[in-house]
């Protein structure tokens, strides 16, 4: 796996520190191997009335979005994310430096269509569509209290489980994946998090979601400690209006699952020769933990109940 960014999780470019949060390179962390395709993502929408380009930090397919300067609730098209979603698809699968991308397999090869360069000489790329701009990088995303890659875990689409192989920390995201088009699995952020309580409002600061103990928000961070219990609170986007200075986007996850679009097109623009069927037997050819542990389950049973069984059975079909 490419090392990514100690501090955000983003690959990094062979040389130098991180584009996406620029830290000065430090000891890159080496994620764990896995079957998703993460994408790292910074979103801004341009708000109708005020101009201002304001944080968007989570995926909703709710249709609204408010303004964090000017506090306007407004209406936000769904089909700039299905616009989006195939590119931001495409960023994890096909990255570079290796030839084929995500894919060990040399039959795979997208070394001639320009995706090579990323994580080679770059890591971060711009998206734009409408009112939505989007800077997306490939990585892996770090545990929230002591920054380890983490291991993740999706048994059904929308429900992202996470857990810290340093900490211990364990975390649930929830999300809405049927309300796009394209096959995102789940999204991972701060405002996707649904194991820990929200920080309460009042007039005058925020609470923790806990014990109400007063909490120090500067609105750079979404999660945050109470002083008084350790309880950790969640900080919604949009309790952040009315701040001197408006936050920045957060640095949030998207969750894919298999070839990408954009990589069928390009078999078929290169090859000529790939169809479906071959995408999806690779596919099928890539060993996840849960295969694994099949195989081995089948071969301890084969070896068990003997060749003595399988024989007669298959002379029998023939
Ligand atoms: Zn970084
Ligand atoms: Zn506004
Ligand atoms: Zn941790
Ligand atoms: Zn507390």
């Amino acid at each position: 796996m490419t090392p990514v960014c100690q501090m955000c999780g983003t690959a990094l470019p062979e040389t130098g520190g991180c584009e996406a949060c620029g830290a000065v390179r430090g000891t890159p962390h080496t994620p764990p191997e896995t079957r998703w395709l993460l994408v790292g993502v910074r979103c801004r929408f341009t708000c109708k009335a005020c101009g201002f380009d304001s944080p968007l930090d989570s995926l909703d397919g709710s249709g609204s979005a408010v303004c964090l300067k000017c506090g306007l609730h407004q209406v936000f098209d769904v089909t700039h994310w299905n616009a989006l979603l195939p590119g931001l698809h495409a960023i994890p699968d096909l990255a570079g430096p290796k030839p084929e991308g995500s894919r060990s397999d040399p039959h795979w090869s997208i070394a001639p269509t320009g995706f090579a360069d990323l994580r080679q000489t770059r890591a971060v790329v711009a998206l734009s569509q409408g009112r939505l701009q989007i800077e997306a990088g490939p990585g892996h995303p770090l545990c929230e209290t002591c920054r380890e890659p983490v291991e993740i875990v999706i048994e059904k689409p929308g429900e992202v489980n996470t857990l810290c192989p340093g900490c211990g920390d364990a975390a649930t995201y929830a999300s809405k994946p049927a309300d796009f088009k394209v096959p995102v699995v789940g999204a991972i952020g701060p405002e996707h998090r649904v194991d820990r309580a929200q920080a309460r409002q009042e007039s005058d600061g925020f609470l923790c979601g806990s014990c109400g103990a007063p909490l120090q928000v500067d609105g750079r961070g979404r999660l945050v400690r109470c002083g008084y219990c350790q309880a950790v609170s969640r900080i919604r986007v949009e309790q952040l209006q009315g701040l001197a200075t408006p936050p920045p986007p957060d640095l949030w996850w998207l969750v894919f699952e298999g070839p990408s679009e954009k990589r069928r097109q390009l078999l078929r623009e290169i090859g000529g020769e790939e169809d479906d069927q071959s995408i999806e037997d690779a596919e099928h050819d890539r060993p996840s933990a849960l295969d694994h542990v099949v195989r081995i389950a089948v071969t301890g049973v084969a070896i068990a109940v003997g060749a003595a069984l399988v024989l007669p059975l298959w002379f029998l079909v023939w």
